[in-house]
């Protein structure tokens, strides 16, 4: 399934993708994409409506955050050893997290706002995983019960505040809009191999990045293990994977970091894609 959230910001309502592209209201049978509906016994109920008899959504709505109720977002850094070098880093010997604020989570095709004072502001796709039954201390062998789906994220990055003023890295995640996440939430059991999907990512046309999952160096079955021995993992969070390489800090000779005005596109395999403009905080 690929299930959506559509409607102005704050009053989104549930809603799901049939097959033949037509976005169809679920709010007759669920609140929200959120929660216990994150479940296993919550996707199945949703698994089996017939999409036919769920009212089409007319016209072209505004797409929310694919899910709600994320009580954190955590991302994963320099975890495409590509991308860990055009950082000029090492790959490091555990993952390194860091968390973005949720304040920071929009919708997929919503207005990217350049914050104050921002002159290196970056772009990156990434695979985004969403957890549905609660992860706590998980093995390996049993992480994958708790991902719910996947969905693009774009983690926007302010390279500067991240790096240049002190602390670690959330400053520099965080600012209001950086996290588009949808279009929609492909629920796990159609996406058989999440090391495998392409992914790309657009400014104003160019092709920047052009990568795949398989090169992350943590997939996501050990990151799910790995975070659930740090802190529980609750149905609606999400886990940013990492970006593949060609972000606009490792642009050659000059790194090339957005402006109002700008427009980004991006998706992965599968997943969909987004489209973002710029503007002015
Ligand atoms: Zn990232």
């Amino acid at each position: 399934m690929k299930l959506l959230r559509f409607g102005e910001p704050g009053s989104e309502r549930p809603g799901l993708v049939d097959a033949q592209g037509v976005v169809r209201d679920l709010s007759g049978h669920v609140d929200d994409i959120a929660g216990d509906v994150l479940l296993p016994a919550g996707l199945a109920k949703l698994a089996a409506i017939d999409p036919a008899n769920l009212p089409a959504v007319e016209g072209n709505p505004r797409l929310g955050p694919c899910v709600a109720g994320t009580g954190k977002m955590i991302c994963i850094g320099l975890n495409y050893s590509d991308h860990a070098a055009e950082s000029g880093m090492e790959v490091p010997p555990e993952p390194i997290i860091f968390m973005k604020a949720t304040s920071a989570i929009v919708g997929p095709n919503d207005t990217v706002e350049i914050p104050r004072t921002s002159t290196a502001t970056d772009w990156e796709v990434e695979l985004g995983v969403v957890i549905g039954a609660t992860a706590k201390y998980v093995s390996e062998a049993d992480a994958m019960n708790h991902v719910a789906g996947y969905c693009v994220v774009n983690d926007i990055s302010e390279r500067d505040f991240q790096a240049k003023r002190s602390g670690q890295w959330t400053k520099g995640k965080s600012s209001d809009t950086f996290g588009p996440t949808g279009p929609w939430m492909v629920t796990a059991d159609e996406v058989p191999d999440p090391q495998a999907l392409d992914m790309f990512c657009e400014v104003n046309g160019h092709r920047y990045q052009d990568g795949n999952t398989r090169t992350m160096v943590y997939g996501v079955r050990f990151l799910v293990h790995y975070l659930s021995q740090f802190m529980s993992l609750q149905p609606g969070d999400i886990i940013s994977t990492g970006t593949p390489p060609g972000v606009g800090m490792g642009v050659k000779p000059e790194p090339v970091y957005l402006k109002p005005g700008d427009t980004m596109r991006l998706g992965i395999a599968g997943l969909g894609e987004q489209q973002q403009t710029c503007v002015a905080a």
